[in-house]
């Protein structure tokens, strides 16, 4: 698809942004039971950026995200959400990490392009099932079944998005331990 054939609107083009409406931030069960952007969803408009392939200089048709193990694959066409990173502690648990990045997708911008039949899930909360791969564990989404969209694992890109994290929710569950002014190395750290 060449540049010509682009089919959203450019970044900025959708108005003014605003953060999610702040009552929705304390939900009772800290497990993401309702989506984390305003209702109905953002138009397309608003969060589609165009994303051109290095390689090709083509505007990239869809992002590409992965398990670990590399059986379960997908294809999503546009995030439909800003992304946010969650500090539940739902969240810290089901992906053994502080938190989680995610960003809603509606189902018709998400396709399983592969192993399917290793995705298994863990029901959360009622009717909240978490999706990871049985062959090496990789949360990929949730999802209510009942509800148009599914929270994406934003780590489960292989590519960059092209949109950076807008918000951290459930920061009180934030563990203490979390230090972002620890050094930082291009790979291990020195003297090990
Ligand atoms: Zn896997
Ligand atoms: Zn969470």
């Amino acid at each position: 698809m060449g540049l010509a054939a682009s089919p959203g609107g450019r970044p900025g083009s959708g108005g003014p942004r605003s953060l999610p409406d702040p009552s929705r931030r304390l939900d009772p069960a800290p497990d993401e039971t309702r989506p984390p952007w305003p209702s109905p969803l953002l138009s397309r408009s608003r969060y589609d950026i165009d994303r051109v392939s290095a390689r090709t200089g083509e505007l990239a048709v869809a992002l590409k995200g992965s398990c670990l193990c590399g059986k379960v694959t997908y294809e999503v066409d546009q995030l439909d959400s800003p992304i946010g990173h969650c500090h539940c502690k739902t969240c810290r648990k089901a992906h053994a990490s502080p938190y989680t990045t995610t960003a809603g997708v509606l189902r018709s911008h998400f396709r399983i392009t592969g192993g399917e039949a290793m995705l298994q899930a863990h029901e959360s909360s009622p009717g909240k099932l978490r999706k990871f791969c049985s062959g090496c564990g990789t949360h990929v989404f949730a999802e209510r079944p009942a509800q148009p969209h599914i929270i994406l694992r934003v780590a489960t890109l292989d590519e960059d998005p092209g949109q950076r994290p807008e918000f951290h929710i459930w920061v009180s569950h934030r563990v203490a331990w979390l230090d972002p002014d620890c050094p930082s190395f291009p790979e291990w750290q020195p003297g090990r």
